[in-house]
């Protein structure tokens, strides 16, 4: 990918304009990371990036911005702009075509302000991003106070870097995210998912969200989680602390390479129904419900950050089903292999070992048995060879039945009667739905 981004960069130049790698990747090279993508800033006008190129889609050109296509690989072509100051602090209303330094200086950090040329080789620095990155230091370009107002998704992004890379805070950022946290409200709810969700995937995902409350973000973005604060839980199995203290302390626990979207926002958010099932009986506190209860809060949440429903349904189930691995064993047979084969049934598993893991003291016995069974299931290939008898088509057209609870409920039984070799015919798996609903 690099190899195809300096190509791009070098038609650019010879055709006579100056043309850099920009912002992100010119940090993560300095940083010795592999950047994600390449963004490349030139002096070439719109126009002139789509006569110099030869696959160009205009995505943004009225902001100056062309994807690039070279060997399979894409990449954001903007011309150096300067963004005219925002009167609701979300996007420029107006762009000027500018030259570099000033393209740098829009910029929200100083770390993201870097140009580099890889053809000449050269680094070009206007805002003292080189330093910074030596220093560790999070610093806004400019006045942070000014920088925030303009576009308050710097909040977030600040938070986000400083945790990912494991750097400080200039003071005078650190100051004014706190002091402008209530800005955060404005945000369109695609921007502040986008960012926390970038928050939740970055190793360091339990400082982040720890400073967010600390910055009095979180009570505004997630008040779900702050009400765990104060919230006491059974000793003998949470000693970490509060509700909210075994939250983070979950989040924590998660090994890195198995973090995915909907696993990383189903731990931050499964004890969330606790706060509201709380009941202290005569033996020790109780939760009863708390993960439907939970599921049914974070569907909520889901809706009110616009959660894309793939990313929503995985999240909603993981919380749903996250306390059915304690009663797993009590299941029958045919029960627990259905849960086998469920393909988020490892994540299940994972969101278990963090619930686990942020428990005090922590006791991994369960997680180990229920693996070692799983994966006995799974090398007999018990799991994945079930073709079910039925579906839900043929419920809707042999009996008319709609869709609903019950539709479910009578598909995991027909299968769990086929998977113990009860049912082994559709015709059975018929006459037996048939038998069931007369009764
Ligand atoms: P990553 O892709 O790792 O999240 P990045 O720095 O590449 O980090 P992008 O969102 O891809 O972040 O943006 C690319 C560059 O555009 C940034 O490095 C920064 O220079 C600039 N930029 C992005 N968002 C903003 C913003 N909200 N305000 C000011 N500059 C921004
Ligand atoms: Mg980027």
């Amino acid at each position: 990918m690099e190899q195809a981004a300096i190509n791009i960069v070098a038609q650019l130049q010879k055709a006579g304009f100056e043309a850099y790698f920009a912002g992100g990747s010119v940090r993560d090279m300095l940083m010795e990371r592999t950047p994600g993508d390449y963004d490349i800033a030139t002096s070439a006008k719109p126009d002139e990036i789509e006569d110099v190129l030869e696959k160009t889609i205009p995505i943004g050109k009225a902001f100056g911005v062309i994807l690039a296509e070279h060997h399979g690989h894409h990449f954001e072509v903007a011309t150096f702009r300067s963004d005219s100051s925002t009167s609701d602090g979300r996007r420029p209303d107006a762009i000027l075509f500018t030259s570099a330094k000033e393209d740098a200086v829009r910029r929200d950090f100083t770390i993201n302000g870097l140009f580099y040329d890889p053809i000449a080789k050269k680094v070009y620095d206007y805002v003292d991003g080189q330093h910074d990155i030596q220093h560790k230091l999070i610093r806004f370009i400019g006045e942070p106070h000014e920088r925030i107002k303009e576009d308050h998704l710097r909040l977030l992004r600040g938070i986000r870097f400083k945790n990912e890379f494991g750097f400080d805070y200039h003071p005078k950022t650190e100051a004014a995210i706190r002091e402008l946290a209530h800005l955060v409200d404005s945000l369109s709810a695609e921007r502040v998912l986008s960012e926390l969700t970038k928050m939740l995937l970055s190793s360091r995902r339990s400082h982040a969200v720890k400073e967010l409350d600390d910055f009095g973000l979180l009570e505004r973005i997630l008040p779900e989680i702050t009400a765990g604060k104060g919230v006491n839980q059974p000793a003998q199995y949470h000693q970490e602390g509060d509700v909210f203290t075994h939250l983070l302390k979950s989040l924590h626990d998660l090994p890195n390479d198995w973090a995915n979207e909907a696993l990383v926002w189903a731990i931050l958010l499964h004890d969330i129904g606790k706060p509201r099932t709380f009941e202290q009986k005569t033996d020790r506190i109780h939760f009863d419900g708390h993960a439907e209860e939970g599921a049914r809060m974070a569907q909520k949440i889901a809706d009110r950050l616009k959660m894309p429903k793939v990313l929503r349904n995985k999240m909603v189930w993981l919380i749903h089903q996250h306390m059915s691995i304690g009663t797993i064993k009590e299941m029958r047979q045919a029960h627990r292999i259905l849960l086998f084969s469920h393909p988020w049934f490892e994540d299940l598993m994972r969101l278990h070992y963090c619930d686990e893991h942020g428990s005090l003291p922590i006791d991994l016995t369960l997680y180990n048995d229920v693996m070692a069974e799983y994966h006995q299931f799974k090398d007999e290939k018990l799991l994945t060879e079930l073709v079910p008898l039925l579906n839900g088509n043929d419920l809707m057209t042999a009996f008319h039945l709609k869709e609903g609870p019950q539709f479910k409920e009578i598909l995991d039984e027909v299968k769990m009667l086929q998977i113990e070799g009860a049912l082994t015919t559709k015709q059975e798996a018929l006459d037996f739905v048939a038998n069931l609903i007369k009764s």
